[in-house]
């Protein structure tokens, strides 16, 4: 790797191991992890410290799954021509037949893991490729909602703007069939004669394939945007909101999420599709936060 699109290129390349519309962030997120280490002058993760960490963020970011293993991308991001792990010659034996190793043997090898020394020392030179390596991790695996949200919690410093795709025709398309109003709340403020925090958002995320149309799109307010994306909420297949067990707090819930539950959504002005059932489905799979609150 010698030039900065090479490396871009060979960051692009990681394989992602999930298919059929799984969402697979286990590897940006540790990538992004390892490259706040550099940040901070550091090349090695230990493992050990390591795990809480992404295990955390895996929680936080990642489906909604019954038990999350962040041993599976420290271990298998050796085999993307970025990352070593010292200790790995030493572990080989005890790889199972997934071609994975028991995250005890990482704990108890006191693995570590890190860029390669070339691309190490490369990155530590040029910190704007560093945050447009960490730009296009996110854009590849996350929405924008998400992006500031995941560089807090990885402690990626930011020094750039993000640079963000935009589809206007898709924003105007979902903000006019809807008649610019959330379809959670109603909300639909304006401040003059432009809207105030009324978005387009898609249900299935456009990282993970979720098309610009009409069919994947819902006008929302910027709080039920973000909280749609961030499995606080979902809809059902009769457009009916659900709302996460896991949301919780004393003051404003029960206006901004409770009340809604159960609710359908205000639809989109007549000869207009409604959200459609495929991208609903992903989303209460791959984003919402089960289990579903049954009460107000
Ligand atoms: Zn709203």
């Amino acid at each position: 790797m010698r030039t900065d699109d090479e490396v871009l290129e060979a960051f692009a390349r990681v394989r992602k191991w999930q298919a059929g519309g799984e969402r697979a962030p286990h590897k940006p997120l540790l990538l992004l992890l390892a490259l706040s280490a550099l940040q901070r002058g550091e090349r090695w993760l230990a493992y050990r410290e390591a795990e809480p960490v992404l295990r955390r963020l895996l929680v936080d970011f990642g489906p909604p799954r019954r038990q999350v293993h962040p041993e599976l991308p420290f271990w298998r991001l050796r085999n993307d021509g970025i990352w070593m792990i010292p200790e790995g010659e030493a572990l080989e034996k005890q790889v199972r037949r997934r071609g994975d190793v028991p995250p005890a043997v990482l704990r108890s090898a006191d693995a570590r893991g890190g860029f390669t020394e070339e691309l190490f020392e490369f990155l530590r030179e040029r910190p704007g490729l560093v945050n447009a390596i960490a730009a296009r991790l996110l854009e590849a695996a996350f929405p924008d909602s998400l992006h500031e949200p995941i560089l807090d919690a990885t402690g990626v410093s930011w020094t750039i703007d993000l640079p963000r795709r935009r589809d206007p025709r898709f924003r105007e398309e979902i903000l006019r069939i809807y008649e610019r109003r959330c379809a959670i709340c109603r909300y639909d403020g304006r401040l003059g004669s432009a809207d105030l925090g009324i978005e387009a958002a898609h249900v299935r995320w456009h990282a993970a394939g979720g098309p610009d149309s009409p069919e994947n799109g819902l006008a929302l307010c910027s709080f039920h945007h973000v909280a749609l994306d961030r499995g606080a909420l979902t809809l059902d297949d009769e457009l009916r909101v659900q709302v996460s067990q896991h949301v919780v707090g004393a003051a404003g819930i029960r206006a901004l999420l409770l009340r809604h539950i159960g609710r359908e959504i205000r639809r989109p002005q007549a000869g207009n599709p409604v959200p459609a059932g495929v991208h609903l489905a992903w989303h209460r799979r791959e984003v919402f936060r089960g289990l579903t609150r049954v009460g107000r």
